[in-house]
Formats: structure tokens, C-alpha cells, sequence
């Protein structure tokens, strides 16, 4: 097991234990209210962490998980009702469900199938639309659900529901269920998939040009949380000893919401919390509500107090905790002796987790990337004319030329980020022009960006650890190489420029590529900074035996770093050749000398 996924174990163990500690106290209380307190506590938390598998990881709000809660609870009640109850409330649906009772746990499995196969299906469309079109379909999934719940009266009885449920419930079995999702939704977010998820979250075209595949991402934390929300809507069922169509709308959906981001939304601990929290809020106000005695005054009944409360406190914790409560921290980064703990073991089980055989650079020669004829015009403008370029492995290939030129533009062709006009790209010998980002950056071609695109919420150690193909010791020794080993732990976006920048360069090289794009790298380093950035890019080159191609305003950088160089001007290669070519280059001299270290935008 790699250091990850231990981390994300002992977390949810350690935040499952907090969980019963409260659970233990609310039943032991003698008190009956307060147990079946902690009963909903529990739902409520199983019910939010599988929101939060999904809308934290992704980073996309759902409106639709009480669509499957709805679906989940609608199948336990339909499959735990005594035959003799359903006979006489469903005369009508088909005897092989009218005659089927199931024990509890077969019926919640059941759940968790059928909403896995909604989401499959439904997933489908889902992950091809933009983030903002999602999530204007996952309202429609929770409005047409609703619809279809309410007014298939002869399987659901509408708004009067289905009764006769069998308690099954206690608040000991609904902890242990609770520490359950806990579990799976830490280990989830732990894996690979969850780790993807994240960096999707954080840069959806940084995680493409790592290699991972953003639809088949969603895809399965879509499906896997629905199935979640299923299981947990299952259980509701079973504590209330019914299902009501009518239970699964806005109003749910609005208190998931508000403890996802009243506790925070991108940390399971949050989510815990924040159920916590709403509960309390809702179960102290639901008393206000009902009007009280308070030194002698008779204060009145006002309905929607619960609401109220629950708004304004979505509303403070937008304005002073955006993050929620928690942020985006989980306990074994709150805790300082868990934290020591935890940064041991991502290290360590890194290192120790590694396979055997560490992947050697392969030492075929010969040209890795080629670009044929590329061209790109933007509304008239040709970004990109007509443009061969070749660049071999552990060759470094400069690319220079004044502002607008048409070199990132030539970049974003060959990387997949936008489609040629007219020419073809191709990478090991293989034509890949119409195909992907993601599939590119898996066969080899890695890249950094102009303007500097990491994971910025991830650690250093996550970033290198997101691209599919990168390996713990390859990682953690490109990390050491670039000078980063000493900040693993630290966020991304709170490192210096030049660590950043560094940052970059490892996490593409962490996909093994065999040819790496850079645009500007050493834009806004100082002297020092770009000369040793220099000598990093050369030696890793040569050691990876990749090929480079880099974009650089710095001439006197492109000049000694480079094998060869290519000039651009309006789209079009005005030269080629070795530096010593390129500097006696009478059109390149015109071209330049006016403005030797041209700013770009
Ligand atoms: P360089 O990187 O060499 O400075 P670019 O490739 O960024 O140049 O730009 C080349 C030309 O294409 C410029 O005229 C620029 O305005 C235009 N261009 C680049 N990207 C776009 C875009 N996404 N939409 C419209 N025009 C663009
Ligand atoms: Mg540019």
C-alpha cells in the first residue's frame, strides 16, 4: 500500500473515532431523543461524505446526489416492506417485487447497483458537457427524479408513501455503517483516481498535458459517489421506517449543501463537521421554532427559523470561511503529532512502494516530434503559417521570435491543446494530430506553460505524484535533482517563483516523456535563477534522453543552451540552424537587433 493510501486509512480511522466518541456519549445519554439524534448524525454524515467524494474532489457542484438518496432509499423500502404490507399498499407492481423481501444490507447493495447503473448511464452525456453545463444537469437530474418519484403512484403512492420499513436501525450499527463510508470516501479520495480528481480540480489543462483523462475521471467518481449516495439513501430509509417522494428535493439538497460548505467542502473531516454543525443548528432551532417561555414572555411560533438559521450560516462562512470551517485540511494535518506521522510515511512509502525495475530512458536516437505544415489562423490572422519542425531525442531545439510570432500557438498545435488548420503532427513516427491532449502526454510528449500552471492547492509531493505514468523513487529523485525536496509537503501555490517553475519542469518530467515543450521558462527569473535553471534542463535532457523544445525571450540563455534554433516571425520560419548560424543570420540580426530581449505579454 503506498504512503497515500496508509495516510488516508489512518485519517478516516482517527476521524471515525471522533464520530463515536460522539455517537458514545448521545447514547449512553439514557436520554431517547438524543439517541436517535445520534442515528441521524450518523445518515447524515454518510450522506455527506458521499457528496463530498464527488463535489470535493471534482470541485463541481452537484445539485442531483438527493436524486440518487431518493433512488436509494425508494429501493431498500421497496425490497425490506413485508410482503403482506406491500400487497395491500402496491396492488399493482409486478409479484417478484410485491413477494421479494431482502435483509437490510442485501436491499442497501441492491441500492448501491441500481444508482451505480442511473449514474453509469446518465454519466455518460454528463462528463461530455462543460463544468457549468454539469452542473445545470445535475439539477435537472434531481427536478426529474423528484418528478418521476412523486408521480409514479403505483409503485411510490405519491406523496403518501410507502410504510412498514422494519427497524433495523441503532445507533451502534449506524456508527459502525458511518465509519464505513468514512473509510471507503478517505481511501477514494487517497487513490489514484481521487488524486486525479484533485488536479483536475486545480488545472483542467495541466492535468490533460500530464496524461490524465479528465472524462474517465468524472466518469467514475460521478458513478462511484451515486452509488454512495444510494447506499446511504438506503439507510435513511431504514430510520424512518418509510419512503416519501417527497423527502428528496431542495430542501435536502439545500441542507447537504449547506454542511459540505458550512464544515468544507474539499476535506472529509469538513464534511463530518459540518453535519455536525447543521444538526446541531437545525435540532436547537427546530425547538425555537415551536415558540417557548422565556421570562414570562410567551414568544410566538415562527416557521422557517430552521432555514433561516441554516442561509445566514452558509452565508457567514462564504464571507469569513470560504473554505468552511475546516478548509481544506483532514485531521492528520490538523494534529501535529498525526502530521509528523503522515509526512513520514508519504515518503517513506513512496520510497519503499516503488517497483523494482525503474523505467531506463530508451536510447533509441532519431526524430520524436515533427510537426508538418502546421498552420493556425485566429479570425483572419495566420498565428501559424506553413511550419516544419523536428526536433531528435536529447536534442534541444530552440524557439525563438518577436511577440506574437506564433510560438505558443505552434506549442498549443503540437500539443493537442488546439487543432492545426492544415499540416499534421507526429509523435514517435505516429500521426497524432487529431487525437487528444491526454493521449499525447501518455505517449510521451510532456509540457510547461507560459504563464505557470500547477496544482496549486496539491503539495509539492501530489503534484509530482498526479501524471499517470510517474513513478514514487523516479519523482521523489527529480524532486531532490530540482532542489524541491526540502518543501514535499508544502502547498504548490504558496512556493517562489522559481520553485514553481522548477516545480513544473519535474512534474512534466514525471511523466517519462520523451520529448518535453517549454514555453518561456525562465520568464521573470533574475540572472542567477535562469542560469541555473539552465543547467538543470541540459543535464536532464541528456540523462532522460529527451527531446526539448523550448521558447525563450532570453537570447543569450537560447544561445547557450540550445543545439539548434528556429526563428519565427508572423507565423512563418524566417531561419534555422546551430547558434553560431542563427547569430550571423543577416535576417534574424534585422529582426532582432532593435530589440534584443523583447517582454512578452
Ligand atoms: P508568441 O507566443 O510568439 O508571442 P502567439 O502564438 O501567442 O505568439 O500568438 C500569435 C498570434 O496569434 C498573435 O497575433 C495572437 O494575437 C494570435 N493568437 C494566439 N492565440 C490566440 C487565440 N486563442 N485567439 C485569438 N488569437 C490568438
Ligand atoms: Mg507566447
Amino acid at each position: 500500500m503506498n504512503g497515500r493510501l496508509r495516510v488516508g486509512l489512518m485519517g478516516a480511522l482517527v476521524t471515525g473515532l471522533l464520530l463515536v466518541a460522539v455517537v458514545s456519549v448521545l447514547a449512553l445519554s439514557g436520554s431517547k431523543s438524543l439517541a436517535s439524534t445520534a442515528v441521524v448524525l450518523c445518515i447524515n454524515v454518510m450522506l455527506v461524505v458521499s457528496l463530498q467524494s464527488f463535489v470535493g474532489t471534482t470541485g463541481i457542484l452537484s445539485f442531483g446526489h438527493a436524486a440518487f438518496m431518493g433512488i436509494g432509499a425508494f429501493t431498500v423500502a421497496l425490497f425490506t416492506i413485508p410482503a403482506t404490507l406491500k400487497r395491500s399498499q402496491l396492488p399493482s407492481t409486478p409479484p417478484f417485487v410485491r413477494d421479494t423481501t431482502l435483509p437490510w444490507p442485501l436491499a442497501v447493495g441492491l441500492a448501491v447497483l441500481v444508482c451505480a447503473v442511473v449514474a453509469a448511464l446518465m454519466g455518460v452525456v454528463l462528463v461530455r458537457m462543460t463544468t457549468s453545463a454539469m452542473v445545470m444537469a445535475t439539477f435537472a437530474l434531481l427536478i426529474t427524479a423528484y418528478t418521476v418519484l412523486l408521480n409514479a403512484v403505483d409503485w411510490t403512492r405519491g406523496s403518501t408513501g410507502i410504510f412498514g420499513v422494519p427497524r433495523s436501525m441503532s445507533p451502534w450499527i449506524a456508527v459502525a455503517v458511518a465509519v464505513v463510508f468514512i473509510v471507503v470516501v478517505r481511501v477514494l479520495g487517497a487513490s489514484r483516481l481521487g488524486l486525479e480528481g484533485r488536479a483536475v480540480r486545480e488545472d483542467e489543462l495541466a492535468a490533460a498535458s500530464i496524461g490524465i483523462d479528465i472524462r474517465r475521471n468524472r466518469y467514475l467518481l460521478w458513478v462511484i459517489s451515486a452509488a454512495l449516495m444510494g447506499a446511504a439513501g438506503g439507510i435513511w430509509a431504514l430510520n424512518v421506517l418509510a419512503f416519501d417522494a417527497g423527502q428528496f428535493g431542495f430542501a435536502t439538497t439545500f441542507a447537504l449543501l449547506a454542511m459540505l460548505v458550512v464544515g468544507g467542502r474539499e476535506s472529509v473531516l469538513g464534511a463530518v463537521v459540518g453535519a455536525g454543525v447543521v444538526l446541531l443548528v437545525t435540532e436547537l432551532f427546530s425547538r425555537v421554532e415551536q415558540g417557548f417561555r422565556i421570562g414570562g414572555f410567551e414568544l410566538p411560533r415562527i416557521t422557517g427559523t430552521v432555514q433561516f438559521v441554516l442561509a445566514l450560516l452558509i452565508i457567514l462562512a462564504l464571507i469569513w470561511r470560504p473554505e468552511g470551517i475546516i478548509g481544506r485540511a483532514e485531521i492528520e494535518e490538523l494534529v501535529a503529532p498525526l502530521r509528523r506521522w503522515a509526512q513520514g510515511v508519504r515518503v517513506r512509502g513512496n520510497a519503499t512502494t516503488a517497483p523494482d525495475i525503474v523505467a531506463e530512458p530508451s536510447m533509441s536516437a532519431g526524430i520524436v516530434l515533427e510537426g508538418r505544415g502546421l498552420s493556425r489562423s485566429f479570425s483572419g490572422v495566420r498565428a501559424v503559417d506553413g511550419i516544419d519542425i523536428q526536433v531528435e531525442r536529447g536534442e534541444i531545439l530552440g524557439l525563438i521570435g518577436p511577440n506574437g510570432s506564433g510560438k505558443s500557438t505552434l506549442l498549443n498545435l503540437m500539443s493537442g491543446v488546439s487543432a492545426p488548420d492544415a499540416g499534421d503532427v507526429l509523435l514517435n513516427g505516429v500521426v497524432v494530430t487529431s487525437t487528444t491532449v491526454h493521449s499525447r502526454a501518455r505517449a510521451g510528449l510532456g509540457r510547461t506553460f507560459q504563464n505557470i500552471r500547477l496544482f496549486e492547492h496539491l503539495s509539492v509531493l501530489d503534484n509530482i505524484s498526479a501524471p499517470p505514468r510517474s513513478e514514487a523513487v523516479a519523482g521523489l529523485a527529480l524532486l531532490t535533482r530540482l532542489n524541491l525536496a526540502d518543501v514535499l509537503a508544502a502547498e504548490a501555490g504558496t512556493l517562489s517563483y522559481g520553485q514553481q517553475r522548477r516545480l513544473e519542469i519535474a512534474r512534466a518530467l514525471a511523466t517519462a516523456p520523451a520529448v518535453i515543450l517549454m514555453d518561456e521558462p525562465a520568464a521573470g527569473m533574475n540572472e542567477e535563477e535562469s542560469d541555473s535553471l539552465l543547467r538543470d534542463i541540459r543535464n536532464l535532457a541528456a540523462e532522460e534522453n529527451c527531446g526539448v523544445i523550448i521558447i525563450d525571450h532570453d537570447l543569450r540563455l537560447i544561445m547557450r543552451l540550445c543545439d539548434r534554433i528556429q526563428v519565427l516571425e508572423t507565423g512563418r520560419t524566417i531561419a534555422i540552424g546551430t547558434p553560431e548560424e542563427i547569430a550571423q543570420n543577416a535576417q534574424v540580426r534585422a529582426a532582432y537587433l532593435g530589440d534584443p530581449v523583447g517582454g512578452d505579454e
